[in-house]
């Protein structure tokens, strides 16, 4: 007989923050979007059936902080290879290209990637290179303005680095911001702005954001941190939560800092948002900074004490709203494109090292099953 889907998923511990379900759940895939999702569905539903009892089936992961311009800015990686065997369907790159350099990011990289990527574009013209913004003739407000208005679909916010050395450098910190300011407004768009080894207090950086605008690096060790001298989220960033700013943790290892992020969610500041800051491993090998996947930021925030559900939401729908697509992808209701994620929280112990070497012991840790990309298997 004709099978009524062309896959179903069967078993599996589906968890979707965006409609708040958890629970045993088959799901079912046509034509490349989520078909149905029911306790249990007719053994002959499926044209293909697969067995993922024990499993999470969750929608495929979003990283809201990458870089893949690849073979152009130095660290850039390649998207497909990246991100779809670790269960991340959508990405969003951070500045590596400016309103100079867009072009080739979105026609080399963005429109010949099975990934679903997206980007910041830089406040620098030509993107994430020096000078960057310590010259700040690199900044042109209203080409920017325009780049973001052209391709509006794809181009999701304003990127900038508030850190030195590199990036703004201290003299240009608060002119930088401002600018950044100025172009998000005229553009209707968001900023995302880098705060590791920030110059300047996370208070002044923070005043110039407004609701829906991103921080990420927000968990890093160096100067300026989140914390205050007796240890407590500074009032200032609890008051730019609670006035829509959004809170991401752009992890690379070298911007993770372990007991700042443990202080952080032991005091309920949790990050609105995981990401990797992810960028190509062969040109970093031999360095002391390794590559780190969205599973392993998943698994270690886990271990920080997030709840589970929150870790999934945090990759999920969360980031898709954060970049405006809420509603496009990042949850399995019914219609929706069939992005998803096969995952298993196995009992496979890993210690995790922070930049300074101090460990975030995981007794569990997520591992890769399976990716699918608008209902086909991709990874
Ligand atoms: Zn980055």
């Amino acid at each position: 007989m004709n099978a009524r889907y062309d896959l179903v998923l069967r078993g599996g511990e589906m968890i979707d923050p965006a409609q708040r379900v958890r629970g045993r759940f088959d799901v079912a895939i046509s034509k490349g979007k989520v078909a149905a999702v029911a306790p249990s569905l007719p053994a002959d539903a499926g044209g293909f059936n697969v067995d993922v009892k024990g499993m999470l089936v969750v929608p495929g992961l979003v990283d809201i902080h990458t870089h893949f311009y690849n073979k152009v800015m130095l660290l850039g990686c390649d998207p497909d290879t990246s991100f779809l065997p670790v269960g991340v369907t959508t990405s969003v790159d951070a500045g590596s290209s400016g309103w100079r350099t867009w072009a080739g990011l979105r026609d080399f990289v963005i429109a010949n990637s099975r990934t679903r990527l997206y980007a910041f574009i830089h406040l620098s013209g030509v993107g994430l290179l020096p000078p960057e913004l310590t010259d700040l003739s690199q900044v042109q407000v209203e080409e920017t303005a325009e780049c973001i208005a052209a391709d509006r679909d794809v181009i999701v916010g304003i990127k900038l680095r508030v850190t030195s050395p590199g990036g703004t450098g201290e003299a240009n910190a608060i002119p930088a911001l401002e600018k950044a300011r100025e172009t998000a407004d005229r553009a209707g768009s968001r900023i995302i702005t880098h705060v590791g080894r920030s110059p300047i207090p996370l208070a002044q950086v923070v005043e110039r954001l407004k609701p829906g605008d991103i921080v990420t690096h927000t968990f890093h060790g160096f100067t300026n941190t989140i914390l205050d001298e007796r240890g407590r989220v500074r009032r200032e960033m609890v008051e730019a939560r609670s006035r829509g700013v959004l809170f991401d943790v752009g992890h690379a290892n070298v911007w993770f800092d372990a007991p700042i992020a443990r202080a952080a969610i032991e005091q309920g500041f949790m990050p609105d948002t995981l990401s990797t800051d992810y960028t190509s491993q062969e040109r970093t090998a031999g360095r002391t900074r390794y590559m780190i996947t969205l599973l392993d930021v998943m698994s270690t925030f886990l271990a920080l004490g997030m709840p589970l559900d929150r870790v999934i939401s945090a990759v999920t729908d969360r980031p898709a709203a954060a970049i405006g697509k809420g509603g496009q992808f990042g949850s399995l209701k019914v219609g929706m494109p069939a992005d998803i994620a096969v995952l298993e929280l196995a009992d496979r112990p890993v210690t995790y090292r922070d930049n300074n070497g101090q460990p975030v012991e995981a007794g569990r840790t997520f591992q890769h099953v399976i990716t699918l990309r608008e209902g086909a298997k991709v990874a």
